[in-house]
């Protein structure tokens, strides 16, 4: 992740934080921090787990008020795989993500054409911001252990 996006972000949230009449603490910033240096799709637990690896207590309490005012001013969005815990991830562009509906891997692809094309149409009383979609079927893995277990034993 670059550093004018992190920089946005965090322009976005002190921004946010003021219009709400919200305390700009440092927890609220570090946690920001955190969120945006994580590569992959993370849950609320995984964060924390990370923060406190970073030796940086804060309370769970703190983290989950803090995933809620980043959802709301538009810096995180959140996803739900299957029925994994919620996982989310900074609001960066538009991605399309395929889920194994049998070991529930995700994994992102670009489709730039189809998302310009979503995008581009007009809809009745509607502006959008951004595309999410999940394509769900089976990572090669999975195929590749459904096709050995129907195997014909001698
Ligand atoms: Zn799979
Ligand atoms: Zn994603």
């Amino acid at each position: 992740m670059d550093n004018d996006s992190q920089k946005n972000a965090v322009e976005t949230f002190t921004r946010f934080l003021e219009s709400k009449g919200l305390r700009k603490t440092s927890e609220r910033f570090a946690i920001l921090e955190k969120v945006w240096s994580m590569q992959v799709h993370f849950d609320v637990e995984t964060l924390y787990n990370e923060l406190e690896r970073d030796a940086y207590h804060v309370s769970r309490a703190t983290v989950y008020n803090t995933i809620d005012l980043l959802m709301e001013c538009g810096l995180l969005r959140k996803h739900q795989f299957n029925s994994q815990p919620a996982q989310y991830e900074v609001a960066l562009g538009s991605h399309f993500h395929l889920v194994c509906t049998q070991c529930g891997k995700v994994k992102e692809v670009e489709a730039d054409e189809v998302i310009s094309q979503v995008m581009s149409r007009r809809y009745t009383a509607f502006t959008p911001a951004y595309v999410s979609a999940y394509l769900y079927g089976l990572c090669s893995s999975c195929i590749r252990q459904n096709k050995k277990k129907i195997k014909p034993t001698k």
